[in-house]
């Protein structure tokens, strides 16, 4: 049989740490059913059969949060062989408060007092053997860092869980203990022995989840009620407060006669730093310092390019074999330039055509066509934004310097006619499209079979595996602030603002990194250790243009407001509204009503991490994103390739040419939906298809509307398309509503219930909606168009959210005792 040892103790005490080091690849990481609580279990490497769980880090057994729930129900219920509980050496007091409830429980405890190497070195003296006399369980000393002690802390925990169970040897004041001989005796005698006092103490306590699940008759809990009333009345507190009170009293006292303090009151280095990075005037320019770091490093230096190759390289056509070659095709791009598009201006202009099987012949022809005098304006066209330009003046000259570019097969300039070929340059690699597509053809794969496996599955395999190297930076960088303690801070110099908002202070991460990336930001909620705040944090993350949004942004302010930049800077302004209004507004729904946890600032010592750890954290959020958001990114761009790419035609259903998507599935549902929209000013199937492609990836809306609104002409295609307030009210919408199939799956990995992924979605395209519609209702009002129900409905809108933010009272409060 196995032995199961549950690693117990507070947020930072050392658990990862010491877990990582007991059991070190033999992990399994996933959740706790149904929470986004993160479960680690895994097996001791040094010894046979025995299973170590990592639980989540907890101040005490008490119900309050969603970690101590979960903690609480693991040791309840499941019952481990041993507790080993990590307690920070340099926090005793707070830390031996949940130590004195495990020892309560029934199983055995050995209790690991960790951070040795730092008590030591700061000359304070730790007499265990006392200690464990008091606490009535074996004491270990232990770094979990420099793995001192740390396989005698594991096997004298595999030895308890063999023998005795602990014996706890405090013992609460005269009328609590007669409560709980009364109690012990009246509800709990039927359970085995060694749990009925912590079965006690929680009916002491009024513990609402205890009390359901013991099933009291009513008459006995009025007996057992008058008992804890009357110790209430004489120790003149309620009888939680009781409790609490008289542990930190006891653990006074045991630390008193086991720890023995040499400078009382000097500071350690880690204060001093302290006094500085947490300051007043200090502590936000740093943060930001540090913040700009890691984002500019994660996204910019490292994360673009990497994303890039990712993207355009390794999935796209192909890349330069450690950009061999790189640099002079991109000169001979250059020097090539507008050349294709002058040919094809003057071609058109002067009727004559181009045979591609004869250029030389034709261009000779096109050139003795066209007049000395000639000139004429060409059109170019930003491939991101749509955005076009207008080359006036182009005269003859330019042409025949064009026609000799095209034909020039010079030496080191290009391969043979027309624009240089990549290939001919360095060390080219083919990119896994091409290369799959090539391998396709060989064998005459059916068409359908080509598309489904070339745009459905290796775009769908590419757009994943792109996320990765920026991903991997981020965790690496976070994974690191996290280790060497400066994390905590953050929350410590941000929570006071944010707590306003409903959020908490490390929520700022995610969303300095979703204005890179909405996915590596929603997957940054991790380091936030209270489940409602992650929860709120991967609800509003994406409201903040991403870089993907920038392109739809752009080419809305070029076509339809001149290109004004205040298009975008309004844009990033009503992403942080929409954050600070969906924070005052959730907090106050029932989902994330309940009080507040009691908020404990953990500041553990700075120190350098060890690299491995940090690695390893790395690696392993970057696994569960691959493997959980990967699955979900797939199946949608599988599912969007089908749907715009087959439709019903004349001659029946069949796959779709590239130019057909008006004749798409998809466009026959943007034409259903497309009435949604009326009220927002854009109810026309191209404005909805466009927002549906969006939802594979933002740059889409883009291309999309290009294709639909006319080609070349995308910008007068747009302005004709759209006033400027339903424009606006377009951007908004496919701002704020559900975002690209990646993030999606990110909120599916991070939320880990399908119920609150669609809560989120859900949310999202509401909150979307209603904040277009005032957009664009009110902005008729105010040019004197109102739409009347339109209106009302805007107005309802409005009404709602000024009551939820200034008069409804939070949620909790409705029902007491509610807690979602
Ligand atoms: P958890 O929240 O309980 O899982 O704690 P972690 O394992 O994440 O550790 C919290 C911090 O304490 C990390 O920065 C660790 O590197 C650090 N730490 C853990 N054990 C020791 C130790 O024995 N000595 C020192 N100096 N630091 C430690
Ligand atoms: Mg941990």
């Amino acid at each position: 049989m196995d032995i199961r040892i549950a690693l117990a103790g507070n947020p930072n005490s050392g658990k990862t740490t010491l877990f990582n080091a007991l059991t070190g690849s033999n992990q399994y990481v996933g959740n706790w059913p149904g929470v986004t609580v993160e479960k680690k279990e895994g097996r001791l490497r040094q010894r046979e059969g025995v299973t170590v769980t990592d639980l989540p880090g907890i101040y005490s057994l008490s119900p309050y949060t969603l970690e101590e729930v979960v903690a609480r129900n693991y040791l309840v219920n499941e019952r481990p062989d041993a507790i080993l509980n990590i307690v920070d050496g340099t926090n005793l007091e707070r830390n031996l408060y949940l130590t004195t409830q495990l020892v309560e429980l029934g199983i055995p405890v050995v209790v690991a007092i960790n951070m040795m190497d730092i008590v030591s070195r700061s000359g304070d003296q730790l007499n265990t053997e006392d200690l464990a006399r008091q606490l009535g369980c074996r004491v270990m000393e232990i770094s979990a860092l420099k793995t001192t002690g740390i396989l005698e802390a594991a096997d004298a925990a595999v030895e308890a869980a063999q023998g005795a169970k602990a014996v706890p040897m405090h013992t609460f004041s005269g009328p609590v203990e007669h409560a709980l001989a009364h109690i012990e005796e009246a509800v709990v005698h039927g359970l085995p022995e060694e749990q009925q006092r912590w079965y006690a103490i929680k009916v002491f306590e009024r513990d609402e989840k205890v009390l359901e699940q013991l099933q009291i008759p009513p008459e006995t809990l009025a007996h057992i009620e008058s008992d804890i009333e009357a110790a209430e009345r004489e120790l003149d507190d309620d009888a939680e407060s009781i409790i609490t009170n008289e542990r930190y009293v006891y653990i006074g006292q045991v630390i008193q006669s086991c720890y023995h303090k040499k400078n009382a009151g000097r500071m350690s280095p880690s204060d001093r730093i302290d006094q500085v990075v947490t300051s007043r005037w200090l502590g936000l320019p740093i943060f930001a310092l540090i913040m700009f770091a890691v984002y500019w490093i994660a996204m910019v230096a490292v994360g673009a390019p990497a994303t890039d190759w990712a993207n355009n390289g390794l999935f796209g056509k192909g890349y330069h074999l450690f950009g061999n070659g790189a640099a002079q095709y991109e000169a001979a791009v250059e020097r090539y330039g507008d050349t294709d598009v002058i040919i094809r201006a003057f071609s058109e202009a002067y009727g004559v055509a181009l045979d591609p099987a004869d250029p030389e012949g034709s261009l000779t022809a096109l050139l003795a066509a066209v007049p000395d005098d000639a000139s004429l304006t060409y059109l170019t066209q930003d491939e991101e934004t749509l955005a076009t330009e207008e080359h006036p003046g182009t005269g003859r000259e330019d042409l025949t310097e064009a026609v000799s570019l095209y034909l020039s097969t010079e030496a080191g300039f290009k391969g043979e006619r027309g624009a240089p070929d990549p290939a001919a340059y360095g060390t080219w690699v083919p990119g896994i499209p091409v290369l799959v597509g090539q391998g396709l053809d060989s064998i005459r794969t059916a068409p359908w079979l080509r598309g489904l496996i070339l745009d459905g599955i290796v775009a769908g395999v590419g757009a994943v595996l792109g996320f990765v190297p920026q991903m991997l930076v981020l965790f690496f960088l976070l994974a690191f602030l996290e280790a060497c303690g400066y994390m905590s801070r953050i929350a410590f110099v941000l929570d006071r603002l944010f707590r306003r908002f409903g959020l908490s202070g490390k929520s700022f991460i995610p969303m300095l990194i979703g204005v890179g990336c909405g996915v590596p930001g929603i997957m940054a909620s991790r380091t936030i250790e209270n489940e409602r705040d992650r929860r709120m944090t991967i609800m509003t993350t994406t409201f903040i243009p991403c870089g993907a949004k920038v392109p739809m942004i752009s080419m809305i302010a070029g076509a339809i407001f001149g290109g004004s930049p205040w298009v975008s800077t309004s844009a990033y302004f009503i992403g942080m509204a929409s954050i600070i209004l969906s924070g005052l507004m959730l907090k106050k729904t029932r989902r994330f009503a309940g009080t507040a946890s009691p908020f404990v600032m953990e500041l553990p010592p700075y120190h350098w991490p060890p690299m491995r750890n940090v690695l390893h954290t790395m690696w392993e959020r970057g696994w569960s994103f691959i493997k959980k958001a990967g699955t979900v990114i797939l199946l949608c761009t599988m599912a969007v390739w089908f749907l715009s790419r087959f439709g019903f035609t004349d001659t029946g259903f069949r796959m779709l040419a590239e130019e057909e998507l008006h004749r798409s599935i998809l466009a026959a549902v943007g034409g259903a939906v497309a009435w949604l929209f009326i009220p927002l000013g854009f109810g026309t199937w191209q404005a909805a298809v466009a927002t549906l492609t969006g939802l594979v990836a933002k740059e889409n809306i883009v291309s999309t509307l290009g294709t639909l609104c006319g080609g070349t002409g995308a910008y007068a295609g747009l302005a004709a398309a759209f006033t400027p307030l339903s424009a606006y009210a377009f951007l908004v919408f496919n701002l704020l509503c559900a975002p690209c199939a990646a993030a999606m799956g990110a909120i599916r990995r991070e939320m880990n219930s399908a119920g609150w992924t669609w809560f989120a979605i859900g949310y999202q395209c509401v909150f979307a909606y209603g904040v277009a519609l005032m957009i664009r209702q009110f902005g008729l009002l105010f040019t004197g168009q109102a739409e009347i129900p339109g209106l009302i409905a805007a107005l309802a809108v409005l009404v709602i959210m000024v009551f939820m933010l200034f008069f409804k009272k939070s949620g909790g409060a409705d029902k007491p005792g509610a807690r979602a």
